[in-house]
């Protein structure tokens, strides 16, 4: 989870037409066209869901890369993806770039991981910063496609390394009860379900549960946020048979420090997975957290 980017983000976030993209304009007067067409029941009706839902009707151009919207069939263009999305050797642990194609990093070979491997598919910078805000805080849910793209990438690279037992089972890092409720949708769900039906990969929404909402973690060490964490994920004792001799991968949008990876990582191998994955959009450079 991208705790850090959190409740400030969602605090700061505008509730109309965004500074950046290309059609935004467009959005907004789509959004005012609407206001026309419904009259004066528009005022209480014109929700912040409704000017976003007709926003990213208006965003979600065919054929536009997301990022340099150049024509593109669709997500993200190749020129984008190999110039902020470079394919490069990354520690298994933190995912952070290392110089050679190296299992772990120092700093993590020397800790616990309750994960097998984590892959990456870019730096949390420019542009994904940005577009991951708006997909999770802004209800741009048209972008995962695109972000989805960016972590298929990097799968499909480390897919071609001779990997024992390759993830049969996509799990979305959840969301607490309450997150979900107030955001009305799971952005890790969101990119799971994408990437299994890219990549073939079953994939389930609910497996991994969240007993409450552990996302206030700013400024939190890693040693506080474990503690945080402790016994957050859990899965019922009935649905535990599905992860028997499974390895499975854990999707989430941004790495962080890895306490909430690791935790969750940790619930689904008492459960009896055989391996746990940690596939990220995303993972935030040294001190970044
Ligand atoms: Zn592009
Ligand atoms: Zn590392």
């Amino acid at each position: 989870m991208v705790s850090g980017a959190g409740p400030s983000a969602a605090a700061d976030a505008p509730k109309e037409p965004q500074r950046g993209f290309f059609g935004a304009q467009g959005a907004a007067s789509a959004a005012s066209a609407g206001a026309v067409a419904f009259g004066q029941y528009i005022e209480p009706m014109l929700s912040a869901p409704v000017v976003a839902a007709l926003r990213a009707a208006a965003l979600a151009l065919p054929g536009t890369c997301v990022v340099c919207r150049d024509w593109h069939p669709s997500g993200v263009c190749d020129a984008c993806l190999q110039r902020f999305a470079p394919l490069q050797p990354r520690c298994g642990g933190c995912a952070r770039p290392l110089p050679l194609a190296l299992p772990r990093c120092g700093a993590c070979a020397a800790q616990a991981i309750a994960y097998r491997r984590c892959i990456a598919g870019a730096d949390y910078a420019a542009p994904w910063d940005r577009l991951i805000t708006d997909f999770k805080f802004h209800r741009r849910t048209d972008l995962a496609g695109a972000l989805a793209q960016v972590l298929q990438r990097a799968v499909q690279s480390a897919q071609a390394e001779p990997t024992p037992a390759w993830p049969t089972l996509l799990l979305p890092v959840p969301l607490a009860r309450e997150r979900l409720r107030e955001r009305g949708y799971n952005q890790a769900w969101e990119l799971a379900r994408r990437l299994g039906r890219r990549l073939r990969i079953a994939t389930t929404p609910a497996l991994l549960q969240r007993s409450r909402d552990t996302a206030h973690q700013i400024g939190m060490t890693r040693a506080e946020r474990e503690r945080n964490l402790r016994d957050a994920f859990w899965i019922e004792p009935t649905e535990r048979i599905q992860l028997q001799g499974r390895a499975v991968a854990l999707i989430d949008d941004v790495l962080t420090t890895g306490a909430t990876a690791h935790a969750a990582a940790l619930a689904l191998t008492r459960a009896g997975a055989t391996a746990v994955d940690v596939w990220v959009v995303a993972r935030t450079p040294l001190g970044g957290e």
